[in-house]
């Protein structure tokens, strides 16, 4: 293990692509633009998804698995959505390899085993779904459906960051099909939602909730809720998106039901997704020059334990001590590790868990043993404090209740100091340059002025947020009409 991470001044995205590395969350594979998640990083990745899919049951969805390929016809029904995605997809063309007869020991391309009909691989499932949706629809009876899947999507990206923007990413995706306009609105408002509080009170990530423009909105959607979120070099991150489909896909694929008047009528759509790229959003917004600062919710270990010794006999009277402690912290649900390697020094050891971004860390010395204490640091304040063995364990677990709201409050100053008003264009150059974050400037609604300001300065109108205000103004750029603010900012 390295010690020296380059530091977040230094070299902010240097910073990103080291962490990731070194604290074990995931590396570059042999596979242009995919990456290995590791064991430390899935562990996470799994307590998101654990979290996610309580919250998704307990708004009434059920889970299914749907097939990675998608025949191109299928995939090319819903034009928009094809469009918009034609530009990153992977296409299977073949079904067989052969031996190649010029290259002893090489394969090729069987070229009589070409497929009839190419298969895309999904870039995203709305088609698939929505042609299988149509055998399931036939009344209003069977409506709502509330689907989700879990799965891997690929999507051909250039330019490729670890967990941010990957070529193959890990999500889940939600696909629900409504009798009206009003309860599909409601229901990607709802999923909408249910990030934002996922990300605020389990990341301790806090998100602006908007809609997007519609250069923005994803491709065959009419309206496209999402989470924005703020890293720490001022950049932003889009976390999470929620679809309201129209009638767009039912119209593609047929999907009609028949209304309680004996009707027929297409079924109003939603999707909603969030990915690995959340893995990225964690590191960058709490993690410091130390490493990964990691919330307690999503800790794989919440609190390890580092016995400080020189004779194998204090070791054993540490350990007695220990493990009364770990026996009470498991009863209060903390998983807490006891790093007792007798090939590591505690130096090396603290230097480890505080690159892995352990919350909490425990040593117990000698002294420790004859005071009747222990030393407890914290992660994200890198504070040490000398407590009483007596009640430890209630007194850890409200510790980890502490460092989660503190992390978010740290996390929302940072957010709230950089959202900049600002009231022309000059100003709105140089806040962005020298403070970056989000700038809450006028728009006069028109792609031509978002495209140009994009052109200019890189910054994109991240989103129109749902609490703005309704106010007259003048646009930034070109100085016409505006209805609100809208939030622009340079994004991953
Ligand atoms: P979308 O289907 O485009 O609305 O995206 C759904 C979610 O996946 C959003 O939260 C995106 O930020 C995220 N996402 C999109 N592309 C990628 C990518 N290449 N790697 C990781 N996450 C992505």
């Amino acid at each position: 293990m390295s010690k020296n991470l380059t530091t977040r001044s230094e070299d902010y995205s240097k910073w990103y692509n080291e962490l990731v590395v070194k604290a074990d969350l995931a590396e570059n594979s042999g596979v242009r633009g995919c990456m290995v998640i590791k064991p430390y990083g899935y562990a996470i990745w799994e307590k998101m998804q654990a979290e996610l899919d309580r919250k998704f049951k307990e708004t009434g969805h059920e889970n299914a698995y749907f097939p990675l390929f998608v025949p191109k016809s299928m995939f090319e029904a819903e034009e928009k959505n094809a469009e918009g995605f034609a530009k990153e997809c992977a296409i299977v063309t073949h079904y067989r390899l052969k031996n190649d007869p010029d290259k002893p020991g090489k394969l090729m391309v069987d070229p009589n085993a070409k497929l009839e009909e190419e298969l895309i691989v999904r870039p995203t499932s709305e088609a698939i779904i929505w042609s299988t949706y149509k055998g399931w629809v036939q009344s209003y009876r069977d409506l709502p459906l509330l689907i989700n899947q879990w799965a891997n999507v690929v999507r051909w990206e250039m330019r490729t960051r670890l967990f941010l923007r990957t070529a193959e990413f890990l999500w889940q995706e939600g696909h629900t099909a409504h009798a009206t306009k009003d309860e599909a609105i409601e229901e990607s408002e709802k999923m909408m939602n249910v990030y934002a509080d996922f990300a605020e009170n389990f990341m301790a990530i806090p998100v602006v909730k908007g809609i997007k423009t519609e250069t923005e909105r994803f491709a065959g959607a009419e309206e496209t809720y999402c989470i924005e979120a703020l890293m720490q070099d001022g950049k932003a991150l889009q976390a999470g998106t929620s679809h309201f489909l129209g009638q767009n896909f039912a119209k593609a694929f047929d999907v009609k039901f028949a209304n309680a008047e004996g009707k027929q009528e297409y079924v109003w759509g939603t999707s909603w997704g969030v990915s690995t790229r959340l893995m990225g959003a964690l590191v960058m917004t709490h993690s410091d020059d130390k490493g990964l600062v990691l919330p307690p919710n999503l800790a794989p270990i919440q609190v390890v334990i580092v016995p400080i010794y020189k004779t194998d006999e204090q070791l054993g009277e540490i350990t007695a001590e220990v493990n009364v402690l770990i026996e009470a912290l498991k009863k209060l649900n903390v998983s807490v590790k006891y790093d007792s390697r007798t090939t590591q020094k505690p130096g090396f050891k603290f230097a480890e868990w505080e690159l892995k971004g352990v919350p909490v860390r425990i040593a117990v010395g000698p002294k420790d043993l004859e005071n009747g204490t222990f030393e407890v640091a914290r992660r994200d304040t890198l504070t040490k404090e000398v407590k009483p063995k007596e009640g430890m364990a209630t007194y850890i677990s409200d510790l980890l209740v502490q460092i989660q709201e503190d992390l978010f409050n740290r996390a929302l100053n940072y957010r709230d100091s950089h959202i900049t008003e600002v009231n022309n264009f000059e100003e709105f150059k140089a806040v962005l340059n020298d403070k970056g974050g989000f700038v809450s400037a006028h728009w006069d609604g028109t792609a031509a002025t978002e495209e140009k300001i994009k052109d200019l300065t890189k910054a994109t109108i991240r989103c129109i947020p749902l609490d703005r205000l309704e106010e007259a103004g003048s646009c930034v750029f070109t100085g016409a009409e505006s209805k609100g603010r809208v939030l622009f900012a340079k994004a991953y």
